[in-house]
This record gives structure tokens, C-alpha cells and sequence, in this order.
């Protein structure tokens, strides 16, 4: 037996005025989609703003359901609306902004962070993550890789 170990890089910003200026607009986009949320359930109100290579910003709310399980989080909102409207274009960035105590940033759970590396597999190319708000710490993650280790992937399935 042998005890292994996992380790994951990612960058932390101490304010939106340490990001370049797309970065911060991104974030700021994925802070304002927030008010487009339906969430009359959990009250969580979650904001995702995709920066294709081509440039067009995509935006996503989370989208309860009375039916919870109908439900679907910000993050998937945006990726599939990607993937359908614009199949051929590349995802370079992604911003997540959900509301927290001290403005800690609110990470992607487990399906979307699935659903993100879905799409770095198809366009064979990893998708950066920025997560927080324009107020308080942002972090940065350069791939799916560092926020789902050992994870189950197409290749799988050969
Ligand atoms: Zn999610």
C-alpha cells in the first residue's frame, strides 16, 4: 500500500483591481446576471458569464423548479446555451458569482464542474474558471483538472 497524494494550482486574487480588465468585466457580467435568477426556492441567487475565443459573452442563471431535481445551476445554463448556439466556438473563460459570506468565492458543484470538463474535451482545449464577486477574493483555476481530480472522462468508455 502506498498513501498517494493530489495536489491542484490555482491563482487567488485579493480584488476584481487584480484581474485585467476582461477578466473584471466578466466577473462583473456574471455578478449581474445574478438579478436574472429564478430562484423563489433556495433564494441563491448564481450568475455564470462564458467569454467565447470569438468574443461573444454568454449568460447563465440558475433556474429552480418546483420539481427541485428539474432545477439546473447557473454554470449549465451557460455551457449548454454555448454549446448549442455556438457548437464550433471555442469556451476560453468562464466567470461564476454567487452570493456569500465575506464575499468568499463560491465554487462550481460537482455536476458542473462534469459538465466543464465535457467541454474542454470537445473543444480540446481546458476552460479557465474565475469564481467570486467584484467584491472581496477571486480564484482562478486554468482547467476542470484542478477542481475534479480523477475524474470519469470519455475515455473511459472506449
Ligand atoms: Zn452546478
Amino acid at each position: 500500500m502506498k498513501d498517494e497524494r493530489i495536489e491542484i494550482n490555482y491563482k487567488s486574487y485579493d480584488s476584481l483591481a487584480e484581474l485585467s480588465d476582461a477578466d473584471a468585466e466578466l466577473l462583473k457580467k456574471s455578478e449581474e446576471a445574478r438579478l436574472n435568477a429564478y430562484a423563489p426556492y433556495s433564494k441563491f441567487h448564481v450568475g455564470a458569464a462564458i467569454r467565447l475565443e470569438n468574443g461573444e459573452i454568454i449568460l447563465g442563471t440558475n433556474q429552480e423548479n418546483a420539481a427541485y431535481p428539474s432545477g439546473m445551476c447557473a454554470e449549465r445554463v451557460a455551457l449548454y446555451y454555448a454549446g448549442s448556439q455556438f457548437p464550433n466556438s471555442v469556451i476560453e473563460s468562464i466567470a461564476v458569482s454567487a452570493p456569500s459570506a465575506n464575499a468568499l468565492p463560491v465554487p462550481p458543484c460537482g455536476a458542473c464542474r462534469q459538465v466543464l470538463l465535457e467541454n474542454e474535451q470537445r473543444q480540446i482545449k481546458k476552460i479557465r474558471v474565475l469564481i467570486g464577486q467584484t467584491k472581496g477574493k477571486i480564484i482562478e483555476f486554468d482547467g476542470s483538472e484542478s477542481l475534479l481530480p480523477l475524474a470519469f472522462k470519455e475515455s473511459f468508455l472506449r
